[in-house]
C-alpha cells in the first residue's frame, strides 16, 4: 500500500496547510473546495506562508515553485480520483462529512485511504458511512500545519493495520512525528486541550482576570508559547464551539461544555482571528483586547 498521490478535501485553515506540506514533500496533491473564491483564498494562504519561508531563508524560491506545481486545485470531486490517499479538513459536521465521504467513496477505488481530519468526531462513525470502512483512519494535523510537528494517527477497532501502517509512513515521509491513538472523541491532545481552553474562558467569564492576564498568566506561569485566549483565537471560535458541543454530547461532561460567552462570540460572528475578532481584535497594527470584553458587556 503506496502513497503517492493525495488529495485534500477543503481548503480552508488546516486544508491548505495539509495540502502544502503534501506539496513541500513531493507528493502531487489535488486540493478541493466549494467556491472559486474559497479555493483561492486558500492557494493565496499557501502561497503567503511559502513566501515567508523564502524571506526567512527557510525555503529557496525553486522549493516554492516546486511545491506550487505539485498543487492543483479544483472544484470537482472526481479529480480526486487518481489519489491514493484523501485527507479530509471540512468543516466539523458529521453530517457534513460523512456526505463527501459518501460521494468520493463512489469515486475513488478500493484502494485508496481515506482520512479524516477531524478534532472530535468519532472516525468508526465516519468508517461507517462508506464501503471501506477498514480503510478510514484519523490524521490529526496541528495548526499551522506547516510549523507544528505533530500529527495523530487514530485507528478504529474496524481499521485495516496495513492502512494505518502505509498512513503512519505517509506521515513520517512528510516530515512530521506521529503518534498513535485510539478512536476516542478528542484522541489524546484535544481530550487534554479542551477543557483548559473553556476553563480559560470561564476565567474570565467569572472576571477572574482581564484577557491580556489570563494569557500572560499561563504564558509565563506555566512556559507555554501562548496564552489560551490568543491560542482560541487561532483555533477558531466556531471550529472550538463545535468540538466542544461534539465532546459534550459524547461524554456528557460538563467540563466540555461550551461556556455561554463562547456561544454568544459564534452567534455575533466573532470567530477570531479568521474573522479579525475574537478575544482580540485584529484590525489595527497589533491585536487588542476586543472592546465588548474590556468595557465588561
Ligand atoms: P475552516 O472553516 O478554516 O475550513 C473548512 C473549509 O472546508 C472551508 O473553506 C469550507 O468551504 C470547506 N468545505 C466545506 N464543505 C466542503 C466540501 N464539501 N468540500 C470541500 N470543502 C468544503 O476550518 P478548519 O479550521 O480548517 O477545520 C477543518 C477541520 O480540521 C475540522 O474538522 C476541524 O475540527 C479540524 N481541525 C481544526 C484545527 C484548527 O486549529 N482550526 C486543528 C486540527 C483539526
Amino acid at each position: 500500500m503506496e502513497i503517492k498521490n493525495v488529495g485534500v478535501l477543503g481548503c480552508g485553515l488546516m486544508g491548505s496547510g495539509i495540502a502544502q506540506v503534501a506539496a513541500r514533500a513531493g507528493y502531487p496533491t489535488v486540493v478541493r473546495e466549494v467556491s472559486q473564491d474559497l479555493l483561492d483564498k486558500g492557494l493565496k494562504r499557501i502561497e503567503g506562508f511559502l513566501k515567508k519561508g523564502v524571506e526567512k531563508g527557510k525555503v529557496t524560491r525553486e522549493e516554492m515553485a516546486k511545491a506550487q506545481g505539485n498543487i492543483k486545485g479544483t472544484l470537482k470531486l472526481e479529480d480526486l480520483a487518481g489519489s491514493d490517499i484523501v485527507i479530509e479538513a471540512i468543516v466539523e459536521d458529521l453530517d457534513i462529512k460523512n456526505e463527501v465521504l459518501q460521494t468520493i467513496d463512489g469515486i475513488c477505488p478500493q484502494k485508496t485511504i481515506f482520512a479524516t481530519n477531524t478534532s472530535s468526531l468519532t472516525v468508526t462513525a465516519m468508517a461507517r458511512a462508506t464501503r471501506r470502512p477498514e480503510r478510514v483512519i484519523g490524521l490529526h494535523f496541528f495548526n499551522p500545519v506547516p510549523l507544528m510537528k505533530l500529527v495523530e494517527v487514530v485507528r478504529t477497532i474496524l481499521t485495516d493495520e496495513n492502512a494505518f501502517q502505509a498512513a503512519f509512513r505517509f506521515v513520517k515521509s512528510l516530515g512530521k512525528e506521529p503518534i498513535a491513538a485510539k478512536d476516542n472523541s478528542g484522541f489524546i491532545v484535544n481530550l487534554l486541550l479542551v477543557p483548559y481552553l473553556l476553563d480559560a474562558i470561564r476565567a474570565l467569564e467569572h472576571g477572574v482576570a482581564s484577557v491580556e492576564d489570563i494569557d500572560k498568566g499561563m504564558q509565563l506561569g506555566c512556559g507555554y508559547p501562548m496564552g489560551p485566549l490568543t491560542l482560541l483565537d487561532f483555533v477558531g471560535l466556531d471550529t472550538t464551539c463545535r468540538i466542544a458541543n461534539i465532546m459534550f454530547e459524547e461524554y456528557r461532561e460538563t467540563r466540555y461544555a461550551p461556556p455561554p460567552l463562547l456561544r454568544k462570540m459564534v452567534l455575533a460572528g466573532y470567530y477570531g482571528r479568521k474573522s479579525g475578532k475574537g478575544f482580540y481584535d485584529y484590525s489595527g497594527e497589533n491585536p487588542v483586547p476586543s472592546d465588548f470584553l474590556v468595557l465588561g458587556r
